[in-house]
C-alpha cells in the first residue's frame, strides 16, 4: 500500500510506516495515493461480515499482509455484531455500538490495536495516551492482554462520569490508568512532554494511539460494506454524525472502492466549521462550543484534509456528493422524540444523524442514518428528555461495583517523567 504525507507529498511510506509512524513531518496526515475498485462486489457483498471486511481491508492494504493474516486481525477486532434496525419504510438505523465500549470507536481502535500488536518487531512497546473519555475505554480495551504491549492512560480525575471511568479503569493486566489532578490540557501536555524525552522514547518504545492512525479509518470502511449488502440500491443516502469527520472520510473511502452510495449528509451540532464551509466556501473555525453531543465538539475537524484529497480538492465536485446540515440541541430533542414515536430510542450523536437524513431524503431515496452510541452512553441527556428508563447494559452493569484501580497522580510533569524513568 503506498501513502504519502498529504502536507509533504514527497514523504512516502507504506501501510506498516503510517501505522506506526501515526503522523508525518511537520504534522501532515497520510493519506492513500490511489483508490483501486473492488472486482469482486457482487462476491463479497453476501460474505459474513468478517470475511466480507478482511476482503475490504486486503484490497485497501495492497496485499501488504496475507489474507489470512488480516483474517486473523479482523476476526479478533470485529467480535461483535453490526446490526441495521429498520425504523420507517425507507430509513434504517446503522447501528456501530455493539463493541465492549458501546461507541463505533470500538472498530478503528480494535483494529489499529491489531496492527500495532502485528508490526511491533520490538519485545515490548508502550501505548501512551490522554483521553476525555471515550477514546481511553475503546484504546483500553481493544490493546487489553494483547502481549508485548503496555498501555497508559491518563486522565482528568473527576471530570469523566462515574460509569465512564469504570469503563476502563477496572481491568488491570496491561492496562496502567492514571486519574491526573487537572483538566484534559494538562493530560495531553503530559503526554506531548514524555513523547519529547529522547530518553522515555526509548526505554519504553512509545507509540500513541491517535484518532488520525490511517488503520482506524480502513476499519471503518468495512461497516459501509455491510450497509450496501443489506439495501444494494442506486438511491442509497447515507447520514453520518460528524465531530473529527474519520466516520464520513472512511464511509468516502467506500465509495471510491466501488460502493454503491449516491450520497451522504454530513452532520454536524453547533460546531459547524465544514457545513459554512459547504455555503460560504470559506474555512474559518470559531471557537469550539459545546454540545449534548460532546463527541462531536470539534471545529477544527483534522480528517477535512483528506476529505478535499478524496475529491481533488474540487469543491463543487465534493458538494454533489456531500452535503451538509447544523442541529442545535433543542432539534436534537426533537429528533430524540421523534424516533422515540417510531419506537427507536436513540442518543444526542445519533439523533443528529436522523434529523439531517430526513430534511433532504427524498421520496425515491433509501436512507440510513449512522448511530456511533449505545443510548446507556447518554443515560442522563436520554432519560430526562425522552422521560423513560433505560437499563444498563451488560458491559456497563458488569463493571459498576468494580474496584477502580488508577492510580491517582499531580499534573506535574516533571514527577511524571520521573517516574517513567524509574
Ligand atoms: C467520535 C464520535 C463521533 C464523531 O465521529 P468522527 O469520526 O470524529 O466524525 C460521533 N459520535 C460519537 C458517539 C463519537 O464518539
Amino acid at each position: 500500500m503506498k501513502l504519502h504525507n498529504l502536507k509533504i507529498p514527497t514523504q512516502q511510506v507504506n501501510f506498516k510506516q503510517a501505522v506506526i509512524q501515526g503522523i508525518g513531518q511537520e504534522r501532515g496526515l497520510f493519506f492513500v495515493n490511489q483508490f483501486k475498485k473492488l472486482e469482486n462486489l457482487d462476491e463479497i457483498l453476501i460474505m459474513n461480515f468478517v470475511e466480507r471486511s478482511s476482503h475490504v481491508i486486503h484490497h485497501l492494504i495492497d496485499g501488504e499482509l496475507s489474507f489470512d493474516k488480516v483474517y486473523e486481525m479482523v476476526s479478533n477486532a470485529f467480535n461483535f455484531d453490526v446490526p441495521m434496525v429498520e425504523v420507517t419504510d425507507n430509513i434504517t438505523c446503522l447501528e456501530l455500538f455493539h463493541g465492549q465500549t458501546l461507541a463505533f470507536k470500538d472498530f478503528g481502535a480494535r483494529f489499529m490495536a491489531q496492527c500495532v500488536s502485528a508490526f511491533n518487531d520490538k519485545n515490548h512497546v508502550t501505548i501512551l495516551t490522554a483521553t476525555s473519555g471515550d477514546t481511553g475505554a475503546a484504546v483500553a480495551h481493544a490493546f487489553y492482554k494483547l502481549e508485548g504491549i503496555n498501555v497508559k492512560i491518563l486522565y482528568p480525575k473527576g471530570k469523566i462520569s462515574n460509569l465512564q471511568e469504570k469503563l476502563f479503569c477496572t481491568l488491570g493486566e496491561n492496562i496502567e490508568t492514571y486519574a491526573v489532578e487537572g483538566d484534559f490540557d494538562d493530560c495531553q501536555r503530559m503526554v506531548k512532554s514524555a513523547f519529547d524525552s529522547d530518553d522515555i522514547r526509548k526505554k519504553h518504545n512509545l507509540t500513541s494511539a491517535n484518532s488520525i492512525n490511517i488503520s482506524r479509518l480502513l476499519a471503518q470502511v468495512c461497516y459501509y460494506f455491510e450497509v450496501v449488502s443489506k439495501y444494494y440500491d442506486d438511491n442509497l443516502v447515507v447520514s453520518v454524525p460528524s465531530g473529527n469527520f474519520g466516520n464520513l472520510t472512511a464511509g468516502l473511502i467506500a465509495r471510491q472502492i466501488g460502493a454503491p452510495i449516491k450520497r451522504f449528509v454530513a452532520a454536524t451540532n453547533a460546531n459547524d466549521t465544514v457545513p459554512r464551509y459547504l455555503i460560504e466556501n470559506t474555512w474559518s473555525p470559531n471557537k469550539t462550543v459545546e454540545t449534548v453531543a460532546n463527541a462531536m465538539d470539534v471545529s477544527d475537524p483534522s480528517n477535512w484534509p483528506r476529505i478535499m484529497s478524496l475529491f481533488n480538492n474540487d469543491l463543487d465536485k465534493l458538494k454533489q456528493v456531500i452535503s451538509a446540515t447544523i442541529k442545535t440541541d433543542v432539534q436534537t430533542f426533537e429528533a430524540m422524540k421523534a424516533l422515540q414515536e417510531f419506537g427507536y430510542i436513540a442518543e444526542p450523536h445519533t439523533a443528529i444523524a436522523y434529523a439531517g437524513l430526513i430534511e433532504s431524503l427524498q421520496d425515491d431515496e433509501q436512507g440510513v442514518f449512522v448511530s456511533t452510541a449505545h443510548p446507556a452512553k447518554f443515560i442522563e441527556t436520554v432519560e430526562e428528555v425522552l422521560d423513560i428508563e433505560i437499563p444498563l447494559p451488560e458491559a456497563l452493569e458488569a463493571v459498576k461495583d468494580k474496584e477502580n484501580l488508577s492510580e491517582d497522580i499531580s499534573n506535574s510533569t516533571e514527577l511524571f517523567n520521573q517516574m517513567l524513568l524509574k
